[in-house]
């Protein structure tokens, strides 16, 4: 196997896998994505290893540069922030890999929702308050199915992170608004999370807008809007003692 589609976290350069890690250790050729990968993460490369940033590339650039690769009996890593399966454009570089019958394996990684939690301090399913995480993005240059609409999908009442929307503010509370969440509804917008430069805004649906105004934050920011953010809720039943499961009996 000499060819990895790879997930590099949210930023940290430790939140990168193990397995991750040791790819990037050993790789002869690196495509990374330019725009949001740590490049402190390039500093692990072995000496002589050949980098290039996918910014610049265009699909079948990058193609090419892993089929040439492949050819010569190079190890390729391509690298994705975040987890690749999350907005990561992975599918056709897949799809387009396998067409030219190079095998390739995919290696997980840490999603920006979960580092923003874990910057949040927050879990995002509260019994009695939200049991479910809603990923989603609001339209832009990319179009969202109709019953994807950030408005329909606020009618859940749901934990939602919104990714790649940002600038767009203004048009998400809208349509969170239309939608069904309440204006008190806590919201959250981090940015760079686990990043040294790492920011949060906390604020509610009605006062967002305002509050991020001459914040400069523009993108690499994720959106959190959850009733779970400022709440009271119901204790888990996980870690009730009257509840018994499989590994503990009821006290
Ligand atoms: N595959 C990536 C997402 C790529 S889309 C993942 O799993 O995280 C790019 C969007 O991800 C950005 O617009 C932003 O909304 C979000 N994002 C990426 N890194 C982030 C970070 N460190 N903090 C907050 N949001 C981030």
């Amino acid at each position: 196997m000499q060819v990895f589609i790879v997930g590099a976290g949210p930023g940290d350069p430790e939140l990168i896998t193990v397995k991750g890690q040791k790819l990037l250790q050993t790789a002869d050729v690196i495509i990374y994505a330019g725009s949001l990968v740590n490049p402190a993460l390039l500093a692990l490369a072995k000496q002589g290893a050949t980098i290039y940033n996918s910014a610049s590339m265009t699909l079948p650039e990058v193609i090419e540069t892993i089929e040439q690769a492949v050819k010569i009996g190079a190890m390729v890593v391509r690298l994705h922030t975040g987890d690749p399966s999350i907005y990561g454009a992975i599918q056709e570089q897949m799809d387009e890999l396998k067409r030219r019958q190079i095998e390739y394996t995919v290696i997980p990684g840490v999603s920006s929702f979960l580092a923003t939690a874990a910057a949040l301090k927050q879990e995002y399913t509260l019994p009695g308050i939200s049991q479910t995480v809603i990923i989603t993005r609001n339209e832009g240059r990319t179009p969202v199915p109709e019953k994807e609409k950030l408005a329909s999908l606020a009618a859940h009442g749901a934990t939602m992170c919104i990714f790649l929307s940002v600038h767009m503010l203004d048009d998400v509370v809208k349509e969170l608004i239309a939608g069904g969440y309440d204006s008190t509804t806590p919201i959250a917008i981090v940015q760079k999370a686990s990043w040294p430069e790492e920011k949060i805004i906390r604020a509610t649906l009605a006062t967002i807008v305002e509050e991020l105004k001459d914040k400069d934050i523009t993108r690499t920011a994720m959106i959190v809007v959850s009733r779970c953010l400022n709440t009271d809720y119901e204790l888990s039943r996980l870690y009730a003692p009257e509840f018994s499961h499989m590994y503990r009996d009821a006290k």
